[in-house]
């Protein structure tokens, strides 16, 4: 990024621009074509913007695994002792699922005051079901929740979980490597650290090759996405569309300034200056995995997280944080609820609160990643879930918007974490233990 810096324009403008200069396009060429995909458009779509896009998206998903392993294991190793570990790791714990359950909560607040389902025409809920049926059948994944999901975070095999990309599978092994790492003399450990150490070195120099790219994909991403974008469907599903994002804007300019301002004593306006590349990458690439590099990398060199607090609330926060999604969720299954006239008891959105927030833990950090467990959730209250057909059009919209929440909650806890921990460093008696 400095080499960059030093050329004249930073980079991060240079992305803010491609954003912008790309919505620009892609709805100005949408509105010319009125939605319609012409043979020359999808040409270019097809066969220039998606491959630049997706060469961009690549690049970065190629740095994910053994990124977060490598931060990971090293964070852990990192933080010493199995105290320290315990009191960050439970700490860390508590601000995701604290912060989760408060985005659902907000969600669900203006769901049931709004209703945004109860006026949804009859012939619109029709003709989206027979557009998109099909599709959501696909994403749908399995409708139940039971014991051998959590017995699957333990790898039976950690290199099949790694060429998967089944995340907490690695991010488990990652930690027991941690913690096994301060448990074998250090004369051993040693070798493995440096080992971890250069493999982060290396995944930094890939990525700021692949943020060189970063202007064109993202232009490439969000020129594609608008120009084949649904704007007469925006208008129909609006008040539903509204509740998500207003929902997403209120945890992402209220609450987090308010964690930022108590707990990491930060300037919000500064960290929304600060982490702009963060948030921009997240927005394009609906993909906190793919953003995970750049949240590191931003999250060490400009807003003084250090090393070993990064490397481990970040990784985790990629794959188990996710304030955007939980909320995304909660609205939707309260907006299916109303759309087919069900009525959800104050105890039956008790349980949607809970089951958003776990399957907002275990959805994968890829764009549309929560579809299949929000179908799981959709099962469990007994709402159908085929009713995800009546969302697919917009998700992509929203997706962009719930990825940039759940990547800027991860850094904005890491600073938390950090500032607690600085806290933590000057207090007499932590010398003594
Ligand atoms: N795209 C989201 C992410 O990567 C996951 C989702 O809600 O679909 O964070």
């Amino acid at each position: 990024m400095k080499s960059e810096e030093s050329k004249g324009i930073p980079l991060h403008t240079k992305i803010l621009a491609a954003l912008f200069v790309g919505a620009v396009c892609g709805v100005s060429i949408n509105l010319a074509t009125g939605g319609e995909e012409t043979p020359w458009l999808s040409s270019l779509i097809k066969y220039v913007l998606e491959p630049i896009g997706q060469i961009f998206l690549r690049m970065l998903f190629m740095t994910v695994i053994p990124l977060v392993f490598a931060s990971l294991a090293l964070g852990v190793a990192q933080l010493g002792s199995a105290g320290n570990l315990g009191r960050i790791g439970f700490k860390t714990m508590l601000y995701f699922v604290l912060t989760m359950t408060c985005a659902v909560v907000i969600g669900l607040t203006l769901v049931n005051t709004i209703k945004p389902g109860e006026g949804l025409p009859e012939e619109l809920r029709t003709s989206l079901m027979e557009r998109f049926g099909g599709d959501a059948e696909k994403k749908a994944g399995p409708t139940t929740f039971g014991v051998q999901t959590f017995i699957d975070i333990i790898p039976r095999n950690p290199l099949k979980s790694m060429v998967e990309m089944e995340m907490l599978s690695v991010i488990c092994f990652a930690l027991f490597i941690g913690i096994a790492l301060t448990r074998i003399p250090k004369n051993r450990s040693s070798v493995v650290i440096t080992f971890l150490e250069a493999i982060n070195d290396l995944m930094v120099v890939l990525i700021s090759w692949a943020m060189r790219l970063a202007p064109l994909g993202v232009f490439a991403l969000i020129f594609s996405v608008t120009a084949k974008f649904g704007y007469s469907l925006l208008a129909s599903l609006g008040w539903y569309v509204a509740v998500v994002i207003v929902g997403i804007a209120l945890q992402l300019f209220g609450v987090m300034p308010l964690l930022l301002v108590v707990f990491a004593r930060y300037n919000p306006l500064q960290f929304f200056t600060r982490a702009r590349a963060i948030m921009i990458t997240a927005f394009s690439t609906s993909s906190s995995n793919a953003t995970l590099p750049t949240s590191i990398k931003v999250s060490e060199e400009n807003l003084s997280v250090p090393p070993a607090v990064a490397g481990f609330v970040l990784p985790l926060g990629a794959t188990m944080n996710m304030n955007g999604t939980a909320l995304f969720e909660g609205v939707t299954v309260m907006f299916l609820a109303q759309v087919f006239g069900i009525d959800l008891t104050l105890s039956q959105q008790a349980i949607v609160v809970v089951l958003a927030v776990l399957t907002a833990i275990g959805a994968a950090g890829v764009p549309g990643g929560s579809l299949p467990l929000l179908a799981m959730v959709l099962a469990y209250v007994n709402v159908p879930s085929e009713g995800i057909a009546l969302i697919l059009g917009v998700d992509r919209l929203l997706d962009m918007c719930r990825t940039t929440l759940n990547v800027t909650a991860d850094v904005v806890i890491a600073m938390c974490i950090s500032k607690s921990e600085q806290r933590h460093e000057h207090r007499p008696e932590s010398h003594a233990t």
